[in-house]
Parts: C-alpha cells; sequence; structure tokens
C-alpha cells in the first residue's frame, strides 16, 4: 500500500509564520549578534527561510544528535553524532529545531549547552506536539502547535523520504 499524504500546512502558512517569528526575533534581540545552532538534518529548509528574515548580524552552525528509542517515541538518551564547531561561550545562542515530541532530545541539548555559559540561550521550533511533551523545556518561539500524528515535508523526513516537499503533511501509514 501507498502510505497517504495529508497536507496540513501549506508553503504560504509557513512562510507567513516565519515573517511573525523573525520580527519577534528582530525584536528581541535589536542588533545584537545572534549565534543560530540548527539540528540536522530536519531543520535545513525552516533554518534557511528564517535567517534570511533576520536583521541582526548571524553566525550559524549545526548539530547532528541521535535520539535512541522506537520508532514512536524517543528515550531521553542522546548522542551528538557531530559537534558544534563554533564556540558558544559568552555568545547569544539561538537553538533552532525542526519539531519537540517528547521535548527529551532538546531537553538534553539545552543542558548540554549551558554548561559551555552562552550568554544567552532560547529555544526555537517551527512544530510543537504539545500533548506529547513528557518534561518540561521552555520554548522561546513557536511556529506552530500540532497534534499528534507523525509530520513529514519541509525538511522532515520519514526514513529519509519527503523532505524535499514543500508543504507540511501527515503521513497515513
Ligand atoms: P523528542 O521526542 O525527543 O522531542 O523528538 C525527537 C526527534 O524526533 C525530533 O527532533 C524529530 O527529529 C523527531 N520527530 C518527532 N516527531 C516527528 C514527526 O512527526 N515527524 C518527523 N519527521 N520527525 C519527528
Ligand atoms: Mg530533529
Amino acid at each position: 500500500m501507498q502510505p497517504v499524504l495529508k497536507p496540513i500546512i501549506s508553503r504560504g502558512q509557513i512562510q507567513a509564520r516565519l515573517r511573525e517569528l523573525a520580527a519577534q526575533i528582530n525584536r528581541d534581540y535589536a542588533g545584537q549578534p545572534l549565534l543560530i545552532v540548527g539540528i540536522l538534518k530536519g531543520v535545513f529548509i525552516f533554518l534557511a527561510d528564517l535567517v534570511r528574515l533576520l536583521e541582526m548580524p548571524v553566525r550559524i552552525d549545526f548539530v547532528r544528535l541521535r535520539s535512541y528509542g522506537d520508532r514512536d517515541s524517543s528515550s531521553g538518551r542522546v548522542a551528538i553524532t557531530k559537534d558544534l564547531e563554533l564556540d558558544v561561550t559568552d555568545r547569544h545562542v539561538l537553538i533552532v529545531e525542526d519539531i519537540i515530541d517528547s521535548g527529551l532530545t532538546i531537553q538534553f541539548f539545552v543542558q548540554h549547552l549551558q554548561q559551555q555559559r552562552p550568554k544567552s540561550l532560547k529555544v526555537c521550533c517551527l512544530l510543537d506536539k504539545q500533548e506529547r511533551r513528557t518534561c518540561s523545556v521552555p520554548l522561546d518561539y513557536v511556529g506552530f502547535v500540532v497534534a499528534r500524528g507523525f509530520l513529514v515535508g519541509y525538511g522532515l523526513d520519514f526514513a529519509e523520504d519527503y523532505r524535499q516537499f514543500p508543504d507540511i503533511c501527515e503521513l497515513e501509514l
């Protein structure tokens, strides 16, 4: 059986929301240099669109994290498979993530970066699966709150497929 892809957030809705998020970030950091840390791979399209709307001086770095767990949920055990290349100490740092589900991955990474003493540390995510959260992580900038269900497109994959889709879709297997 072919999987069914149901569009839930269109490319137009994404771009409109990104302009609002960027306006908020531009106001909050007004003129202060910002180090953006993207969590690969799912974030690559969101981050590319977002940074082009930012007005302060921006530097960009990436990490790749592996969350262990079964297909449906994260266990909270996280490994860094590609670490930062830039120094975050004494810088305003904004972590950018595609989607936050249980919150365990981002919780691990926030704690990890805090140890390196940034000047400030905030989190921006495109999608927030709030109802599945099992830990408390403050999210500073959220694109869309979404229901449970597996989302693909706009950078998000299922077994490495569908990242190129311009709209965010729910995958019905
Ligand atoms: P956590 O449960 O730790 O918050 O989420 C772990 C990771 O699972 C996220 O960073 C994200 O990459 C992935 N993930 C969670 N929900 C979805 C989803 O609906 N679609 C896709 N493609 N990845 C997801
Ligand atoms: Mg991710």
